[in-house]
């Protein structure tokens, strides 16, 4: 089995797992990358996993659902293209024999769900989140509450530290400059923030990233740390018995305000 991101648009990735002639994909914002890629490696759409609402995750869900044929999964408590399967936490969505279980992640937007692959024959776990977890950030926060949000990360760390993490968007050099401000002393982020420049110098996709590394490495994952804690009260004046959502709410506006 192979695990494909598709570039779409400025920064997205379409993902594709492939499995022999068969293929999955995860948010297709444009249906066009992914045509290309079934035509390219000869493959059967199987099926159209989504995360949530937004255009640039379900642009072209109906394009290919009506080419294809191929079932399409989404969130329950969302409006996407019809016809699809709803669901919702602790679902399961069964495809060419795997199964993809569902986490509700509320707070990008209100009924965003994630999708977790467990690991089988070799194969690392594998996490499509969407705009819930980036490599060295989090999506913002367009529908849910800072606590909601910070919950639906906790679910998402709790998951086995080797799972590739399936981010939707190319964010990681911007976040991870972010992160730096919040830790510059942070030795496990220097040395990853110049791995991922590499990479991209290069031209390839920083992701799929690694969970364990998002731990050690992504602000938002790290809110309860010491010094991520002194750095956001020193930026937003909290008071010292600020409450856990409260520390995350002013570390996600210093992101959505810094330059
Ligand atoms: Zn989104
Ligand atoms: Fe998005």
């Amino acid at each position: 089995m192979t695990l494909v991101p598709l570039p779409a648009f400025a920064d997205n990735y379409i993902w594709m797992l492939q499995d022999g002639s068969n293929a999955i994909v995860v948010d297709p914002g444009d249906a066009q990358p992914v045509f290309d890629a079934l035509a390219r490696d000869k493959l059967q759409l199987a099926a159209i996993l989504v995360t949530h609402h937004h255009p640039d995750h379900t642009g072209g869900v109906a394009a290919l659902h009506a080419a294809t044929g191929a079932p399409v999964f989404g969130p329950a408590r969302e409006r996407i293209p019809q016809p699809f399967e709803p669901l919702s936490h602790g679902d399961t969505a069964k495809v060419l024999g795997l199964r993809f279980s569902v986490i509700d992640v509320p707070g990008h937007t209100a009924g965003h769900i994630a999708y977790f692959l467990p690991a089988s024959a070799g194969r690392a776990p594998l996490l499509f989140c969407g705009d819930t977890l980036f490599s060295g950030g989090c999506g913002r926060l367009f529908e849910g509450t800072p606590a909601q949000m910070l919950a639906s990360l906790d679910a998402l760390a709790a998951l086995p530290g080797d799972t590739r993490v399936c981010c939707a968007h190319e964010y990681t050099l911007a976040n991870l400059r972010f992160a730096r401000a919040v830790e510059p002393g942070n030795a496990d982020l220097t040395q990853y923030s110049a791995h991922c420049e590499s990479l991209r110098a290069q031209g390839r996709p920083t992701l799929p990233s690694q969970l364990a590394t998002e731990r050690r490495i992504n602000p938002f994952l790290r809110s309860r740390e010491a010094t991520v804690l002194r750095a956001v009260r020193e930026h937003a004046e909290l008071s010292a018995d600020a409450a856990e959502a409260e520390v995350f709410a002013a570390l996600r506006q210093w992101k959505n305000d810094f330059r």
